[in-house]
């Protein structure tokens, strides 16, 4: 690895003055990617400049939203009983998307701006990487491997966003809250990361300096139903091949109101509001779900690998909306 210098800041400004002053800083959470990425040499800071003991952890519910530190772990978030109470979607794609220990050490605010999973991306031998080194070309366009995305991606970058909590929070319209030296904003999780299409060396809207500080959450009103379905190769410790976080409100057979997003197939959190429009106001109906789940995926950019992706983001929407809509309305 090679040598860095180490810093702790006294507070936040301080941490974002170090880095807004030295374009080879970065911030240092949990470090559980961060970490892999510098022994790999593919993440090559000058200067970390560690946040992990600024007061950003811990949840704070006031009415209906509901702010999380962004230095609060994956497993205290899940344990938040609000958070089972009233976005249980949340809590599943949590427990879904790492290990205990590994939940224990990542932060949210880290697990929301992790990078790519995609295998030349991590592999520095491999020079065609548009993300990592701009006009390079792509190395995965070429391959047979099933883990990359097909919804926001083309030919320049197929790189998969791998974050499960983010789906559900994508889904209930999250925001996260970003100080900078410019001073703070917020900036909803839906314009949060750029998709490949649009820009396959840009992952996220952040500039050099701002930190995401929190994220706040809107709590789901009383009578919603949530879930998040995972599928993937093995039951345990695997990233998604493809998920499904819904939130509904039923009115007898009536789909009053649904939010949707799907995971593991799109290069950011892909929310379906197509979807969510067409459902809007409608009975319960496999058929009709199904349509939804073509809506979605109209458009998709497959490879070999992963051409399977559109039925099984087909499939794995209309079994998670049956269920939710089948258990809510009984
Ligand atoms: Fe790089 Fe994206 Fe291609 Fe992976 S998919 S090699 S991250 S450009």
């Amino acid at each position: 690895m090679r040598a860095f210098v180490y810093e702790r800041p006294a507070d936040v400004a301080q941490a974002i003055a170090a880095v807004a002053a030295d374009p080879q800083a970065a911030f240092l959470a949990g470090g559980t990617t961060q970490l892999d990425l510098m022994k790999d040499g593919v993440w090559t800071p000058d200067r970390l400049v560690d946040i992990t003991r600024l007061p950003l952890r811990g949840i704070l519910v006031e009415g209906q939203l509901m702010r999380v530190g962004a230095l609060t772990t994956m497993e205290q978030l899940a344990a938040e009983p609000v958070v089972a109470q009233r976005l249980l979607m949340v809590r599943e794609a949590l427990l879904a998307g790492a290990s205990v220990q590994l939940r224990n050490m990542a932060t949210i605010g880290g697990n929301l701006l992790q990078r790519t999973r995609c295998r030349y991306f991590r592999d520095p031998s491999v020079s065609a990487c548009n993300r990592r080194s701009p006009d390079s070309g792509c190395a995965a366009v070429d391959d047979t491997a099933r883990m990359h995305a097909i919804l926001g991606v083309d030919e320049r970058c197929v790189a998969l966003h791998a974050s499960d909590v983010a789906v559900p929070l994508v889904a209930v319209d999250a925001q996260a809250l970003v100080a900078g030296p410019g001073g703070q904003r917020h900036v909803p999780l839906t314009e949060l990361w750029v998709r490949a299409d649009e820009g396959p060396s840009i992952e996220h809207v952040l500039t050099h300096g701002e930190l995401v500080t929190a994220v706040d959450v809107p709590l789901l009103p009383a009578g919603w139903r949530s879930g998040y379905l995972k599928v993937r190769d093995r039951a345990s410790y695997e990233f998604a091949l493809c998920s499904a976080a819904v939130a509904v409100l039923m009115d007898g057979d009536l789909i009053a109101d649904v939010r949707i997003a799907l995971g593991g197939v799109g290069s950011v959190p892909w929310r379906a509001r197509q979807a969510e429009e067409m459902l809007r106001g409608t009975h319960v109906d496999p058929v009709r779900f199904e349509q939804a789940g073509r809506a979605t995926v109209a458009g998709a950019y497959t490879l070999p690998g992963t051409a399977f992706k559109v039925d099984l983001a087909v499939a794995t929407l209309t079994r998670q909306l049956l269920a939710m809509t089948t258990e809510a309305s009984t």
